[in-house]
């Protein structure tokens, strides 16, 4: 048997949402393939070292391979959209994220394993249905901080991160929401390591509905 080593400590994997992404003073661009659900959505799923720093862009020669992930490609289109504009496909979003991050589990979960491994682990969590059933709906109210960590965590038995940005008002708003993951991509573990803290005491979760390219509302 083969013992190959791990050049990491576990993984964040990192779901955003859409309307927190779209409401900044820069915007978005929906993909080609649609408007995005109202739901979280996948950013990435990341190695990284308990110290807090990450490795990156680990194997130059692994390409980002589509038809390695073609079973895949539907799910991801609705699980894991590209908002960045100008409006795309998804594939460059799919390929950076394999290059920068993917590459660097790639002693245990090849191109296929890290992209089902994703799309699993959002699965296996929703993020969107265990904060309403805690009361806490995307609706452009402010909720305390506390009581969204509060509500996944005991949903889920760990604390996330919350990180957030801030909206064209200036206000702080919920973004992203950092889970840690074992080194095999499947269990959510207790962090090692928080993202540093963005947040304020309270803030926004903003609506996330269809709408034309005109966002400036
Ligand atoms: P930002 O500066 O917007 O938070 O992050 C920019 C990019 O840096 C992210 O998209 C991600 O690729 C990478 N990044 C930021 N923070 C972390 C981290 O804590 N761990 C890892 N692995 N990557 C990170
Ligand atoms: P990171 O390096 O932070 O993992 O990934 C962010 C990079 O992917 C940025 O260069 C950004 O332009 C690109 N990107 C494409 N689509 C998206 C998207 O929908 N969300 C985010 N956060 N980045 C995107
Ligand atoms: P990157 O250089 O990694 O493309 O993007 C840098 C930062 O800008 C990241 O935090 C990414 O999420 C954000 N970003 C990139 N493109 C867009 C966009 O079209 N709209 C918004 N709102 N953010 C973007």
């Amino acid at each position: 048997v083969l013992c190959v080593s791990q050049d990491f400590d576990f993984f964040y994997f990192v779901q955003l949402w859409p309307g927190s992404f779209c409401d900044t003073k820069q915007s978005c661009c929906y993909p080609k393939t649609g408007k995005p659900e109202s739901d979280f959505s996948i950013h990435g799923l990341w190695p990284n070292y308990k110290d807090g720093s990450y490795p990156s862009n680990c194997d130059p020669d692994s390409g980002f391979d589509l038809s390695e992930i073609s079973d895949l490609t539907t799910r991801m289109q609705g699980s894991w959209p590209s908002l960045a504009c100008p409006s795309s496909d998804n594939m460059k979003f799919w390929s950076h994220e394999w290059n920068k991050h993917g590459t660097c589990s790639e002693s245990v979960l090849n191109q296929h394993e890290y992209f089902e491994a994703a799309l699993n682990l959002q699965k296996k969590v929703d993020l969107l249905q265990i904060l309403k059933s805690a009361g806490i709906q995307p609706n452009g109210r402010f909720y305390s901080l506390k009581s969204i960590e509060e509500a996944i965590e005991e949903a889920t038995g760990h604390t996330p991160g919350i990180q957030c940005n801030v909206d064209r008002s200036g206000n702080s708003q919920l973004y992203q929401i950092y889970q840690c993951v074992d080194v095999s991509g499947s269990n959510i573990i207790e962090c090692p390591v928080l993202p540093r803290r963005s947040c304020k005491s309270t803030i926004e979760f903003p609506s996330f509905r269809g709408q034309t390219t005109d966002l400036s509302l």
